[in-house]
């Protein structure tokens, strides 16, 4: 069958592919317990389900602006105002069908054919098949554990030749939960300035962050405004993963063709789910600090569980709700007669002997690590680390 070479270089998604075969571990009635999609298991917020029902009967059912309606887009600028200190207007605002497809409208704006990304590694597994689908190439630039997996301003500098268009940078990060200081973040700017280098600055787990303040890269100065896009959204801080929300801020013409481009993939994103994203933003905090106070809890308990099993070990992340657990004095040993070699091995013997789903790093730009989601509940993430202690002391 003829399927185009583009096509056939883009691999699957393994956040997904982890997902789909722990769902359907459990459909099949097996004991599994899942750490794979970063998915909170909290319910949407009650007043954000109201104003979907409303909207519903109200009948807010129709097309909307292929951006987004102006109410949902100058809800945004007024978050991006009081939360950020940034000045947008709604012309610079495009909603879309989750932030992924805002991120997948960026690039598709910004790109030519053989224009470079520098996507900073371990890196969300999204990053570089998106910028393969807009005919970009990814340039992976590694970090170290050692280094908090954050980039400095020389290394960044030091990966940008002639054809470098843009820089992605994720903080509060996924998979690592790093997060950059305000200092870290002038540094990166100046280089991007310096260069005229684009940032794609995906900021969606913004307000889950533990430790220290979380800053805008765009917020640093006027200049390094006018070459971001922000990119955001409601699936993690309001718990809304299925109502396929995000948004992106950007230059007003950048954010034109991105709103062109999406009028002729998709048209506008779900209207339902956009009033209920204008409640979302407008509406009480509570919900989300009741979130995050879990989420805070549960990263401490794993974080120490995980750095007392022998042979393997784990930074204390900042945000988001993910652990990256270092297994490399792992990899050489065997599991029964299986050979341990990658991340892929560790999480494959893993799954099949002790039902635990974690997602391998090898996606992500390093295999020396498993990633773990603390979006689940306290007795899971106890069961899960008992069953991972147990599987480790297994192996030889
Ligand atoms: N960016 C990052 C870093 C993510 O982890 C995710 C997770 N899905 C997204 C973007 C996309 O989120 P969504 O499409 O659900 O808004
Ligand atoms: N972003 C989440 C994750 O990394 C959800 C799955 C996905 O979209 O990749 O697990």
């Amino acid at each position: 069958m003829y399927i185009s070479e583009k096509a056939k270089s883009i691999s699957p998604s393994t956040t997904l592919a982890i997902d789909a075969k722990f769902k359907q571990m459990k459909a099949d009635g097996i004991d599994v317990v899942g750490f794979g999609a970063g998915e909170p298991d909290f319910d949407t917020p009650q007043y954000i389900k109201d104003a979907a029902i409303k909207a519903i009967n109200e009948g807010k059912t129709k097309y909307t602006p292929a951006a987004g309606t102006v109410e949902l887009r100058k809800a945004i600028c007024k978050k991006l105002k009081d939360e950020n200190g940034l000045d947008y207007t709604f012309d610079q605002i495009v909603v879309s069908n989750g932030a992924k497809h805002s991120l997948v409208n960026a690039f598709q704006a910004i790109l030519n054919p053989g224009d470079e990304v520098i996507i900073p590694a371990p890196f969300w597994v999204s990053y570089p098949e998106m910028v393969k689908l807009a005919d970009g190439v990814p340039v992976i630039l590694q970090t170290t554990e050692e280094d908090e997996f954050k980039f400095t301003a020389e290394a960044f500098k030091a990966a940008i030749n002639d054809k470098t268009r843009a820089l992605v940078l994720n903080s509060p990060s996924n998979p690592t939960g790093m997060v950059y200081t305000k200092e870290e973040l002038s540094a990166i700017a100046k280089v991007a300035i310096e260069n005229n280098i684009y940032v794609i600055s995906d900021e969606i787990y913004e307000h889950l962050v533990y430790e220290g303040e979380v800053t805008s890269i765009a917020a640093i100065c006027p200049e390094m405004k006018d070459l971001t896009i922000i990119i955001n959204g409601v699936s993690k801080t309001y718990a809304m993963t299925g109502w396929r929300i995000g948004y992106s801020a950007a230059p007003a013409p950048i954010a034109k063709v991105m709103s062109n481009i999406q009028s002729h993939a998709t048209s506008n994103p779900n209207s339902i789910a956009q009033a209920a994203t204008v409640a979302a933003l407008s509406g009480g905090q509570d919900e989300i600090a009741v979130m995050k106070k879990a989420f805070r809890e549960r990263r401490d308990y794993m974080v120490e569980r995980i750095n007392a099993i022998e042979g393997v070990s784990c930074l204390k992340p900042q945000g988001a709700f993910y652990v990256l657990m270092n297994i490399s004095a792992l990899k050489g040993r065997y599991i029964g007669d299986t050979l341990i070699g990658s991340s892929d091995d560790f999480a494959n013997a893993l799954l099949e002997r002790a039902k635990v789903a974690l997602v391998p790093c090898s996606g992500f730009g390093n295999d020396n690590f498993v990633r773990w989601s603390y979006a689940t509940s306290m007795e899971n993430i106890k069961e899960g680390i008992d069953r991972v202690e147990n599987f480790i002391k297994l192996t030889h």
